[in-house]
């Protein structure tokens, strides 16, 4: 199980959705969040990969996070993706009992805390335990169910200081948190058009490498690692405005217009036709070759 592997089956939860009945369905949280709090636990000591323990810390972590999500009907019930996290095929629950391992068969009561436990399997395991990791899948599920939500989903902390409530419409300029913290690590913040890489000792929030779409949010509302390239502010407003397009064919293009004998900016930006795309080791992370063949009709003649 690679890592690309592992976000891929997280974007394909079967989360369950909302009946027509109550306006446009939506995606029930539950199986995410419960994903979530079990990676809260294990950053905070309280579990591990192969023993997530059905407790109030799990309760918790759950609740908080599903106070900020909820929607229509949604009930706080965290014992529902604790039992059938297990048709995902990487989750397994059980009960213990005497020392003997039964499979969970109903969703586990309150009361049977302390004797209730579940693992991550399939390959997962070895993923979540490894900090970096972790944190990408962490990423990765906030990124694709709850992308317009902030900061106050990212680590539990940080719910006690809500900030969220990003507009929608900021998030076409590369500002979904969670999106963009998985595309600077996955390009490790470099630019992918001229390899540029300036990051201040903060982290992530004071790159000067933004995460662009390839195809707007607001038209794909596809957040998935496939439709985002890491550019620096230059290529990223470049791109935005079709004057270079990243190609099916992993070339930079560049606009007919441009005449690299007006500016040095227009000859700098002349000059990236038929280079390289700067992209992650890992080809699973490349982009969509549909997204790029998007990108590419659309630039300026
Ligand atoms: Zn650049």
């Amino acid at each position: 199980m690679t890592l690309a592997d592992a976000i891929d089956r997280l974007y394909d939860l079967h989360p369950g959705t909302t009946p027509m009945v109550e306006g446009s369905p939506h995606e029930r949280p539950h199986k995410p969040l419960l994903i979530l709090a079990a990676l809260d636990l294990i950053d905070e000591g309280l579990a591990s990969a192969d023993r997530i323990p059905w407790s109030h810390e799990l309760r918790d972590r759950f609740s908080a996070r599903f106070l900020v999500v909820r929607k229509h009907n949604d009930q706080n019930s965290p014992e529902n993706p604790f039992l059938y996290l297990q048709s995902e095929g990487f989750w397994q629950s059980w009960i213990e009992e005497d020392g003997t391992r039964i499979p969970l068969q109903s969703t586990p009561l309150v009361n049977q805390i302390g004797k209730v436990f579940a693992r991550f399997t399939d390959g997962f395991e070895h993923l979540i335990a490894k900090p970096n990791k972790r944190q990408m899948l962490r990423e990765s599920l906030i990124s694709r169910y709850f992308p317009q939500l902030s900061y106050a989903l990212q680590s539990i902390s940080e719910i006690e200081n809500p900030t969220f409530c990003v507009a929608e419409d900021a998030r076409d300029s590369g500002r979904s948190p969670a999106f963009r913290r998985l595309i600077l690590d996955i390009y490790d913040h470099q630019c992918a058009a001229c390899g540029l890489r300036i990051r201040l000792a903060s982290g992530n929030d004071v790159s000067f490498i933004d995460a662009a779409h390839i195809i707007p949010f607001s038209e794909s509302r596809n957040d998935h690692p496939t439709n985002g390239l890491a550019l620096c502010k230059n290529h990223h407003w470049a791109m935005d405005r079709d004057i270079i397009a990243p190609g099916p064919d992993l070339q930079w293009h560049v606009a007919k217009h441009l005449d690299p004998r007006r500016s040095n900016g227009e000859k700098e930006l002349h000059e990236l036709a038929g280079k390289s795309l700067l992209l992650p080791k890992d080809p699973a992370f490349h982009p969509h070759e549909g997204a790029l063949l998007w990108r590419c009709e659309r630039l300026s003649a």
